[in-house]
């Protein structure tokens, strides 16, 4: 197995790598820091989680170590993440990598106040860690220049690409000097991702580590079937039973999030609510709060949670499952961070068997069930040969399940409909 120092990293770097308590690189790590310490650019598969931050900063800053031009910073790094939050952490990395080197580094993003920014970007700074909005807004206003960058990084571009910056990033791109080293980091691959790689990268070294060998292994997964209507009582229970002290709760909506910490407040459990409805001090104060313990539980959606570093975080649940099967992989992923180990629940109700049959497709196995609760609903389970997806509600055709649906009688009926209003 490698270690640090065999990586070739300066004696900076490794002190506050030491300092950190690292002390074998992560899979990602050993494949990717030697590559582009070579000056490869590398394409690498990998989520959150497996410490690609450090895979791609400690090469950027050794690089700046090594060609060092104090007299004059520009940005020589730039790092573009699809959400704040993500952008905050990267930004954290470099401050803890870099505390024995005498670099510069600033995160920018929206939904603050650009005149800070503005101002530490006039002193000078030798790495940017940017979402692609505010970097362009900054950049048509004359405050950002790119042409001394040597070194590029996007991080979760299939992320990027779902939240619609791949224009944004073409603009970035053609921007940038010709000359210099790409990184592309995405946890999935699909062809969209692949095309994008293709048109910037030169010669790319790919280091491929996707979900289904990573994922899992060190997560107690498992699945609990209940109707819509159910789910709330039953985290309660799960809640209170399993005394979770950190733990993030998915739902599908912002809505749906504001909602269950409503719900979760009368049950007398604390709770905050994490999504893109919240202001931008409302998130860092939420996170900040429950990253000190101060708080047991966030509510979080997908993107506002992507890439949220929270060590310590003992519970995930998926209130709803999500409809990407890879959202369920980064989900989990949340817990069981750097080799420790982490509990996944899943609740999956009648609307939902079809995106279970996508999640356990993508992880390559079944998720063990737990049925021995108050709320078990048998009609949730898949149907044996059932296809992957969005079951439909409501169609004629559907005889099986609307049967099944009808069997409760009335109240389930209205209550469903009170649901769906309020939806
Ligand atoms: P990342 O995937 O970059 O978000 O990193 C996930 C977590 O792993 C962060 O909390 C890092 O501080 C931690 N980490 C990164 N590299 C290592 C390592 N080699 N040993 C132990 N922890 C690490």
């Amino acid at each position: 197995m490698s270690n640090f120092e065999s990586l070739g990293l300066s004696k900076k770097l490794l002190r506050a790598i030491s300092d950190e308590g690292y002390d074998t690189p992560t899979p990602v790590q050993a494949q990717c820091i030697p590559l582009l310490l070579d000056g490869k650019d590398v394409l690498g598969v990998a989520q959150t989680g497996t410490g690609k931050t450090a895979a791609f900063a400690l090469p950027v800053l050794q690089k700046i170590l090594e060609k060092n031009i104090s007299h004059k910073r520009q940005i020589r790094a730039l790092i573009l993440s699809p959400t704040r939050e993500l952008a905050a952490q990267i930004d954290e990395r470099f401050s803890v990598y870099s505390k024995y080197i005498d670099m510069r580094h600033k995160v920018i993003f929206g939904g603050v106040s650009q005149k800070p920014q503005v101002q530490s970007l006039r002193k000078g700074i030798d790495v940017l860690v940017a979402t692609p909005g505010r970097l362009l807004d900054l950049m048509q206003q004359g405050h950002i220049h790119l042409n001394n960058v040597e070194f590029f990084v996007l991080d979760e571009a299939d992320r990027m690409l779902d939240m619609g910056f791949i224009r944004d990033i073409k603009k970035i791109l053609k921007i940038l000097p010709r000359k210099r080293q790409n990184l592309l980091f995405s946890a999935t691959m699909p062809t969209s991702i692949a095309n994008l790689a293709n048109s910037f990268l030169n010669d790319a070294q790919m280091v491929d580590l996707s979900p289904k060998e990573i994922t899992v292994d060190r997560i107690e997964q498992s699945i609990l079937f209940v109707r819509k209507e159910d789910k709330r009582k039953l985290i309660v229970n799960m809640i209170k039973e399993n005394n979770v002290k950190k733990g993030i709760v998915f739902t599908r909506t912002k809505h749906g999030a504001n909602r269950l910490v409503k719900q979760l407040d009368k049950a007398g459990i604390e709770a905050l609510a994490i999504h893109g409805n919240k202001s931008q001090g409302a998130r860092t104060k939420a996170l900040e709060k429950f990253k000190l313990g101060n708080v047991p539980l966030l509510v979080a959606t997908d993107i506002a949670s992507r890439g949220i570093d929270v060590e310590g975080v003992t519970h995930v649940f998926n209130f709803d499952l999500p409809n990407e099967p890879e959202s369920y992989v980064h989900r989990i992923g949340r817990t069981a961070r750097a080799g420790k180990s982490g509990i996944a629940f899943a609740f999956c109700d009648d609307s939902e068997s079809g995106y279970l049959v996508g999640i356990q497709n993508l992880i390559g196995k079944k998720i063990p069930v737990i049925d021995d609760h108050s709320f078990h609903f048998e009609n949730a389970i898949p149907k044996p040969g059932q296809k992957p997806g969005k079951i439909k509600e409501n169609k004629n055709n559907n005889s099986n399940r609307n049967n099944n649906n009808r069997k409760y009688g009335s109240k389930d009926g209205n209550r469903n409909n009170k649901n769906s209003r309020r939806r």
